[in-house]
């Protein structure tokens, strides 16, 4: 496996940067999660367009143009043979010293990485997931917003790590005023009497899956509301589903103890599962 590290291919064993990058010593940084299909890349432009949107909200200059950027994911995926694949691009402050402050880092690190992938809930896609909502809580829209894709994911673990422990597969966010954000690593819709609603972005990333399940529902005939949701909300739903890159998009049949709807995928969720997989098959950059 090659791995692209500051302008070169690299073999895996030989990928490595220094303790002194501040991306390992604080987190200080970006990255993205993308999919390709079928060797197609899924979303490329608007994933490349939201990994220099993050960089540019904690003030760093990715060194490379967006176009470089755009090339070497897709270098990365034809050096590697990949078809069906996961990409993850980072960008770190770069090698410093131990102090804080950024003006000591030389030149941002770029990294890409790529390994083959399948859908990530195997069996869950027909049976639903179990949720937890978690006590930790999604970090607030201010200056560290959580539409930046950051290396500081430490809330997300942590609600990762208080789901697993409660026995469930994802995660529910709340923010700080108890309002559904969205789950450790996707978006979350609910379906109630035929409509569709999801959380504001102000309080979650802005789902790049996200964004296309709005628009695969509304060829569907449904317009999604945006909306503040309680727990309550979801308790009561028809069905739930979420939505990102690794997920794809995932019925969730279980939250809290609380068996969603039917207790089984419903109608809406599996033709969105159903629209997804034939999108991501029909489209993407070569
Ligand atoms: N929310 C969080 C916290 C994420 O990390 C992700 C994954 O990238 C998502 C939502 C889903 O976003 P996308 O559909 O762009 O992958």
């Amino acid at each position: 496996l090659l791995i692209y590290l500051n302008g070169k291919f690299v073999p895996k064993d030989e990928a490595k940067v220094s303790v002194y990058d501040h991306g390992f010593l604080y987190g200080d940084g970006v990255f993205e999660g993308i999919r390709a299909y079928n060797g197609r890349v899924f979303k490329l432009e608007e994933h490349v367009d939201r990994l220099y949107d993050s960089a540019k909200a904690i003030a760093m200059n990715i060194p490379i143009t967006r176009e470089e950027m755009a090339e070497i994911i897709l270098e990365t995926l034809r050096k590697n043979n990949l078809k069906d694949a996961y990409i993850r691009p980072i960008v770190s402050r770069g090698i410093g010293d131990l102090g804080l402050d950024p003006r000591k880092c030389g030149k941002p690190s770029v990294i890409v990485i790529a390994q083959g992938w399948g859908a990530m809930y195997g069996d869950l896609y027909e049976v639903g997931l179990t949720g937890v909502s978690v006590c930790v809580r999604r970090n607030a829209p201010d200056a560290l917003s959580p539409n930046i894709k950051s290396l500081n994911y430490l809330n997300n673990i942590l609600a990762k790590i208080e789901a697993n422990e409660k026995g469930g597969d994802e995660a529910v966010f709340l923010d700080q005023n108890g309002f559904v954000c969205e789950g450790s690593g996707d978006n979350i819709f609910v379906v109630k009497n035929d409509k569709v609603l999801t959380p504001y972005t102000i309080s979650n990333l802005k789902g790049i899956t996200r964004a296309t399940a709005i628009e695969l529902l509304d060829e569907m005939g449904y317009k999604v509301i945006e909306s503040n949701l309680g727990l309550f909300d979801l308790y009561t739903a028809d069905e739930i589903f979420v939505t990102g890159t690794a997920a794809e998009s995932a019925p969730v049949t279980r939250l809290d103890g609380r068996i969603i709807g039917t207790g089984k995928p419903g109608p809406l969720t599996m033709k969105m599962v159903e629209a997804f997989a034939k999108i991501t098959q029909n489209s993407g950059t070569p």
